[in-house]
């Protein structure tokens, strides 16, 4: 493996430390073996024979951003329809490698995947730890653990669930535990649980749909087998059930009363927000289709978790970022790093905390804190190199042209061939449920959307249409 020397940067370490100019740093293979001063880094590097130099002067050395919530098997979809059925296990499984790329070149070095189809999180994950496709690392989740009425029983009882869903039916305890067993047995990092159902389905007076003694029981199994289960709950009543059942961290919890966050506070559960979903559905879903009940919904679940998750964070739960990537309104490579700014404009966070909840908050749902997430000697070389300085304005990491270098392991990304364009085939049906047979790619946005993020009005349209391949 080639060392590098990143030379005479501004290091932000994602400790917590402020940021210290003038920082150089050596990745000997792949683990970050010194930092220190220009000199005494230059001398350590000499004594380990060759190396290639970064020019740091100038930029922004930070940890590779983690994502604790992206589904590379959902492939931008756009409907529950489209997520449980049409797209076949082999097909979604090589979309997903693709995928993947876009994460990566994003800046994303890890990501934690809570819930896909079929067991396609484990294969992607073997798959690039093997080497054989270029990704992020990832934690796998199989499929949502899921009862009747839940988010991931999405369709019609008398449709049931399909081998393509991205949820289990599992309405009974003895059914949890079998089906915790077998995705353990078949390689699961974590259990995914389906706590409540969606704010589509609700006026923000969500109920749970599965109660706190067969949480426990799936809590229980999960660790003692040595992992880690965490939930799909926006409802407060699905919030402290899992918190009371023991479950690792919460996603969403976004409508809790005082009294259901002082249960959350009481046991120091952290929270994965998932802001960012919700608030490009809001601020720019009717310029690309969305109905108006879409995005009422989803306005009142962005004010419901503002009120409930600043409070949480003023009392010091950690808050961890994630995107909900491979949704429709949340494609692959262009929003992992929207989540750190939104969770500065909704829930209060200082812009070092939400670098935090970017990296190495994020890093708990991988259970690799000790490993990556921060840059300190003898933690994994993932790595990037920002022009600009995320604590000034932390949008620059959105925009993929300030990422001058990303580091996985030791290894730089490739940014520079450019992906294949990826078209949409009609068994995807995403033109039964947008007005625009288009995925909602960036470029997409950016044409379109009046209501964009300022990063993204700056640039130029550059986008090319992807082409849609219609039925015979
Ligand atoms: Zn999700």
């Amino acid at each position: 493996m080639t060392n590098y020397l990143i030379d005479d940067g501004t290091l932000l370490d994602c400790t917590g430390n402020s940021p210290s100019p003038r920082t150089s740093l050596f990745v000997e293979g792949n683990r970050i073996a010194k930092i220190g001063s220009k000199d005494e880094v230059k001398t350590f590097a000499e004594r380990k024979g060759r190396y290639k130099t970064i020019a740091g002067a100038g930029m922004t050395v930070m940890p590779g951003i983690v994502d604790c919530h992206a589904h590379p098997s959902y492939g931008d979809v756009l409907s529950f329809e489209e997520l449980d059925i049409y797209t076949g296990c082999e097909y979604r499984t090589l979309r997903a490698a693709h995928s993947l790329k876009k994460i990566l070149r994003a800046g994303v070095t890890s990501i934690c995947a809570p819930g896909c189809n079929w067991n396609i999180n484990v294969a992607l994950r073997d798959a690039v730890n093997a080497g054989m496709i270029e990704g992020p690392r990832i934690a796998a989740s199989g499929r949502y653990i899921t009862t009747y009425n839940a988010i991931a029983s999405a369709l019609p009882s008398f449709i049931e669930h399909p081998a393509s869903s991205f949820g289990v039916l599992c309405n009974t305890r003895d059914e949890m535990i079998t089906e915790t067993r077998k995705q353990l047995k078949d390689g699961s990092d974590l259990i995914k649980v389906a706590g409540d159902g969606d704010s589509l389905t609700s006026d923000g007076h969500l109920t749970g749909t599965i109660d706190e003694d067969d949480l426990r029981a799936i809590a229980d199994l999960t660790h003692m087998m040595g992992k880690r289960c965490t939930i799909h709950a926006r409802s407060g009543m699905a919030t402290v059930a899992a918190v009371k059942a023991g479950f690792d961290w919460i996603i969403h919890a976004s409508y809790m009363t005082d009294d259901d966050l002082a249960v959350l506070l009481e046991h120091r559960t952290p929270v994965n927000p998932t802001l960012v979903l919700l608030v490009n559905t809001v601020e720019w879903g009717a310029d690309v289709g969305a109905s108006q009940g879409l995005i009422d919904a989803m306005k009142r679940e962005v004010e419901a978790a503002s009120r409930g998750l600043s409070k949480a964070y003023k009392e010091g739960i950690m808050i961890m970022a994630g995107s909900d990537s491979g949704n429709g309104m949340c494609p692959y490579g262009e929003w992992h790093a929207r989540e750190m700014e939104l969770l500065t404009s909704y829930l209060g966070m200082s812009t070092m905390d939400a670098l935090k909840a970017g990296t190495i908050n994020a890093a708990f749902a991988l259970d690799m804190q000790d490993e990556i997430g921060t840059l300190e000697e003898g933690k994994r070389a993932d790595i990037l190199v920002v022009d600009g300085d995320p604590l000034a304005d932390i949008a620059v990491l959105q925009d993929k042209k300030r990422l001058k270098v990303i580091m996985k392991d030791g290894v730089i990304v490739d940014t520079k061939t450019p992906l294949p364009e990826l078209k949409i085939y009609p068994w995807e049906k995403p033109q039964l449920y947008w007005k625009e047979p288009q995925l909602l790619t960036q470029d997409f946005v950016r044409k379109r959307a009046r209501n964009k993020p300022a990063w993204m009005r700056k640039t130029r349209n550059q986008e090319k249409k992807p082409t849609v391949i219609r039925a015979a």
